[in-house]
């Protein structure tokens, strides 16, 4: 036993990924000062921000245990992630090491992964809570690989270093258990781009090949950072990392108090020389954006019932809106108030937002505190129905936001807004650490502005009805109208001004079926409910290859359908005849296509607005008066 014996650290996890080859990490857990017998470990079934039963427990490969002169002591797996020490030790001052290895395959940001260049891990995946010690500091010693291949490997987390090397292998601490498995661990040979906020200072760690232009995205990111500062009144933290891994294709982002993880496509990685954000790159500012604005929202001002609710098994909260809409409502706010996207892009992203929450039929079926109560077992396991039956907490939750924020304006004539809320709840719940209750944050708005929401709040959280959103966005001189989509790449956006209304032209006939992207199979996705591919019998998973006789493609699939459907003589709608496979048999379906609902949501600006309307409108694009 090296230094890692010392009094201060009763727990002790020693981590190294000895042969990369294996994609195995070696663990070793040594505990000194026993707590009161059983002595029992285990690992969390799902981790923090992601709210799924992942089980990492599975991953774990010859666990052992023995006393410090390498007796083995017998174990006894109790449940799928917990095992318990059956001996009785002869002084409970004996340490006890626990060896295990990881199988750490898994390119997420919400798992471990490790191969030859690099490697990648977060806290649930790797280190067993001591059941009983939970509270008390640990220490983490993380080892570099064995061998000469790897010895240009460092380190970047935000763990608290204690003694470490040049390039980060050494000693770490962690406050106690739930600090542990919040500092997500990189190593490999990364590029890292410094800036500050505030003084403080900041990284972002890019692995995976790129050629990023590196002053951009710093630039870029401490003008985002500011501005959530600036939103909240203070930064409570003395560092912070954004761990990206970039590959051809991926995307996702998990928040920690420190850090974030963040996964994105090398395309969407701004270019050298590269004029206004790409569409990619102004996805990845948003997702930069809006993990970042996690280490206030949900890291630490958090539902009551995620503060209580252990990880062994799902923790139920209505309150996912708040927490992942609001955020997800500042994500591309933050982007338009700090200057690094300029307006017409903003109500672009804006648009797209109404038109996915639109598209789909589940939002007449699920309230978006259902969505989050529900988020273990539908919004994480969406299946062919989803579009059917259920809302993202994301998206309405986001459009609730900018509800709330604009009847909170428009009802108080500009003296609050939503911003005053967040400082409340900062200020109430963030700095305190005081949980926030499931109707916390409506009672707080309502005191916050003086206004009562409850008609509001009855509707937008416990009621599937449409937002208000054409008469709340008229108030910030934004013009809003749907009409339906003119193809499969449509979203809606931002437009200079609305196409002239076409009388004479009926809307596009439709099916109302989503096909599986990638094409050049017409294969089903999804029906949409009430649609006339369902009353026609289609079903996921259909290989369409004919409409009228005529072969289908992905990319010819709508017009022949449209086409097909159009009256050939006076007689009225005409049928099509779709020839499609189901497994292997082959189906004769007779359908008639119905009008595209309008789902597709075009924003502007009101071009000649009052002074009072001009003033409301920069004030909310620009965060201050
Ligand atoms: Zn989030």
């Amino acid at each position: 036993m090296s230094h890692l014996s010392g009094r201060y650290h009763e727990v002790i996890y020693r981590v190294q990924p000895a042969n990369p080859e294996t994609h195995l990490y070696e663990v070793e857990l040594i505990i000194h000062g026993l707590p009161r017998a059983p002595l029992r470990f285990s690992l969390p079934a799902w981790i923090p921000g992601s709210y799924m039963i992942r089980d990492f427990a599975r991953n774990l490969v010859r666990v052992g245990a023995a006393d410090a002169t390498g007796q083995s002591l017998a174990l006894i797996k109790r449940d799928k992630q917990t095992w318990e020490l059956v001996e009785s030790l002869p002084s409970p001052k004996t340490p006890v090491h626990v060896r295990y290895q990881v199988f750490a395959w898994e390119l997420s940001v919400r798992a471990a992964h490790l191969d030859t260049t690099h490697g990648y891990f977060n806290g649930p995946s790797l280190f067993l809570r001591v059941h009983g010690c939970d509270d008390r500091p640990c220490a983490i010693e993380l080892v570099p690989p064995d061998g000469d291949d790897y010895s240009d490997w460092r380190v970047a987390t935000s763990l608290n270093a204690l003694n470490v090397s040049p390039a980060g292998f050494g000693t770490y601490a962690a406050a106690d258990y739930l600090d542990l498995i919040d500092h997500p661990v990189e190593m490999g040979c990364f590029d890292r781009v410094s800036f500050e906020v505030r003084g403080v200072p900041h990284a972002m760690v890019i692995s995976g090949r790129h050629w990023a232009d590196e002053h951009r995205l710093a630039s870029d990111l401490a003008q985002i950072c500011e501005q959530h500062v600036l939103l909240f009144g203070e930064l409570p933290i003395d560092r912070y990392l954004f761990l990206t891994t970039v590959a051809g294709e991926g995307y996702g982002g998990l928040e920690h108090r420190f850090s974030s993880s963040l996964l994105c496509s090398r395309d969407d990685l701004p270019k050298v020389g590269e004029q206004d954000p790409s569409e990619g790159y102004r996805r990845f500012l948003g997702l930069c954006s809006h993990e970042y604005f996690h280490l206030w929202n949900v890291k630490r001002i958090r539902p009551q019932a995620l503060l209580e609710g252990g990880l062994d098994a799902e923790v139920h909260t209505r309150l996912l809106w708040a927490f992942e809409g609001i955020t997800s409502y500042y994500d591309e706010l933050a982007l338009v108030r700090s200057g690094v996207i300029d307006t017409p892009a903003y109500l672009q992203l804006l648009a797209e937002t109404i038109t996915r929450v639109l598209r789909n039929p589940g939002r007449l079926v699920q309230t978006v505190a259902e969505s989050s109560f529900d988020a273990w077992t539908k919004f994480y396991k969406q299946d062919e129905n989803a579009p059917n039956a259920i809302v993202s907490y994301y998206g309405k939750g986001a459009l609730v936001a900018l509800a709330l924020d604009l009847v909170i304006r428009r009802d108080t004539h500009g003296s609050r807004s939503l911003d005053d809320v967040m400082r409340a709840l900062w200020e109430r719940h963030g700095r305190t650490g005081v949980g926030v209750s499931e109707r916390g944050v409506e009672r707080l708005a309502a005191e916050v502005t003086g206004l009562d929401l409850g008609a509001f709040f009855g509707q937008a959280l416990d009621s599937t009805d449409d937002l208000d959103l054409e008469r709340l966005l008229s108030t910030v001189g934004i013009d809003m109208r749907l009409r339906p989509a003119k193809g499969p790449k449509d979203l809606g956006g931002w437009v200079a001004t609305f196409d002239a209304p076409a009388r004479d032209v009926d809307p596009p006939l439709s099916l109302a079926v989503r096909l599986k992207p990638g094409g050049p199979e017409v294969v089903i996705q999804n029906v949409l409910s009430g649609g006339a591919g369902e009353r026609a019998g289609l079903a996921p998973g259909d290989v369409v290859i004919a409409v009228d006789g005529l072969r289908a493609t992905a990319e010819n699939f709508e017009r022949l359908v449209a086409q097909g459907g159009l009256p050939k003589d006076a007689s009225g709608p005409q049928q099509v005849r779709l020839h499609v496979f189901r497994r292997d048999e082959l189906l004769e379906l007779t359908a008639q296509p119905l009008p595209a609902l309008a789902d597709t949501c075009d924003l502007r600006l009101v071009e000649t607005v009052s002074d009072d309307l001009a003033r409301r409108r920069s004030t909310w694009l620009a965060g201050h008066a």
